[in-house]
């Protein structure tokens, strides 16, 4: 076996073994965790109703399938940022809508407001922002659109839990809102999430179809829980250097998944993520001052550039996002960081209208998708997690500028 430098995650929450046990324990003890969790979300994200779900694509799909049965004949739509998770636009093809790409400003990650202007003009029944990073998008002026068009607006926080803007939070604008605890969120349970809802008619029929929705299956939860201390471990950049190597752990694939359960999050698993998000400030604290530390360092390499939050914005940073001036530049960056031991990443490879799957169901209406174009070809991450060693910040500046 050859020696191996020790590599930091590209993102993750740091858990202790003994939060796992506990938060599990308590979630399976207590008869109403997911009520528990339901309301310390609600409180979080300024909601009447929080429900948690198997995943974070989970309760897109089930949101979106009560939306669908409520739209007017022929409403169809669903615009979404092209550049997002592939989750967002497999949702809305398993709910029975089409996705519609509004191009954004790469440099803010932002959807272009023109773009969306001409685009719910057309037979839209929602729009689905991304906050990406935990950058909060313009949510204030594309609820302001929504509104004024009659359409709903569904605030994607999956990656943007604690983050505010203009004081409100994150998740928080609009009818419905979402929040993820996959691996490389702000939280992690390493599968579920949550949808979160305040508008009036729609919060009755999206409770009476939780009603009826099915408990997660229990051998799903057992894998999953079977997943959580090896996770913890992994964190560590000593463990996570052996195996990242391993060749059946496909780690940070970003793939377009159809096939995935519609069930309710078990006990155990709301029970840990309730207690993770009692300690979410602490988490955050940890990423904002490394994303600062990140800013600090880089701030005056010519060939970095920087995702700017709208000028009220509060981001949390579960990665910290550089543009690079071109695509060559991006990999040539991302090599000399990964030789470093940094697990720099290049997140979702392309565009929404470039891949494959979404592109077939997508009408694109000759739009050229500059901005999502060069952002997906030019976007490195960079970790922010608890487990980043002293001096990190530096060392990235050492390897970008060698790159
Ligand atoms: C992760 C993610 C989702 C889906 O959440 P899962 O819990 O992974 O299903 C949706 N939207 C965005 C922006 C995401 O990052």
């Amino acid at each position: 076996m050859t020696w191996t430098m020790p590599y930091v995650a590209p993102a993750g929450t740091r858990l202790a073994l003994r939060d796992i046990g506990v938060g599990l324990a308590r979630g399976w003890m207590d008869g109403s965790a997911d009520a528990n969790l339901g309301q310390a979300l609600c409180r979080l994200s300024d909601s009447a109703q929080a429900w948690p779900f198997v995943s974070g694509r989970a309760a897109m799909t089930f949101a979106l399938r009560v939306i669908a049965q409520h739209a007017g004949s022929g409403r169809n739509q669903v615009v979404v940022p092209a550049y997002t998770c592939y989750s967002v636009p497999a949702a809305i093809e398993r709910a029975g809508l089409v996705p519609v790409a509004c191009d954004i400003d790469p440099r803010s990650a932002s959807m272009d407001m023109e773009h969306l202007v001409r685009l719910v003009t057309g037979p839209v029944v929602a729009v689905i922002s991304a906050n990406l990073f935990g950058i909060p998008n313009r949510l204030d002026e594309i609820e302001e659109v929504t509104r004024r068009h009659g359409v709903l607006f569904f605030d994607d926080a999956a990656q943007a839990m604690g983050a505010r803007l203009a004081g409100r939070p994150v998740g928080g604008f609009g009818e419905l809102g979402l929040y993820s605890f996959d691996k490389g969120k702000n939280i992690s349970t390493m599968q579920g999430g949550a949808l979160l809802a305040r508008n009036g008619p729609l919060l009755e029929a999206l409770g009476d179809a939780y009603e009826r929705l099915a408990d997660s299956n229990a051998r799903d939860t057992a894998a999953t829980v079977a997943k959580l201390p090896p996770y913890a471990v992994l964190l560590n950049p000593w463990a996570y250097a052996i195996v990242r190597r391993l060749p059946m752990i496909r780690l940070g694939e970003t793939r377009y998944e159809m096939d995935y359960p519609l069930t309710r999050l078990s006990r155990g698993l709301a029970g840990l993520a309730h207690r993770q998000v009692g300690r979410l400030s602490g988490y955050q604290a940890v990423r904002v001052v490394n994303a600062a530390a990140l800013r600090r360092e880089l701030q005056d390499i010519s060939s970095v550039h920087f995702v700017e939050p709208p000028a009220s914005a509060e981001p949390v940073f579960p990665r910290f996002p550089i543009r690079a001036d071109s695509r060559g530049m991006r990999d040539r960056m991302m090599v000399s960081l990964n030789r470093q031991g940094i697990g720099a990443t290049g997140f979702y490879p392309q565009a929404l209208v470039d891949v494959p799957e979404v592109a077939r169901r997508m009408p694109v209406g000759g739009h050229s998708f500059a901005g999502a174009r060069e952002f997906a070809d030019t976007i490195l991450t960079l970790p922010t997690h608890a487990h980043c060693p002293p001096g990190l910040a530096t060392r990235i500046r050492e390897a970008i500028r060698l790159a």
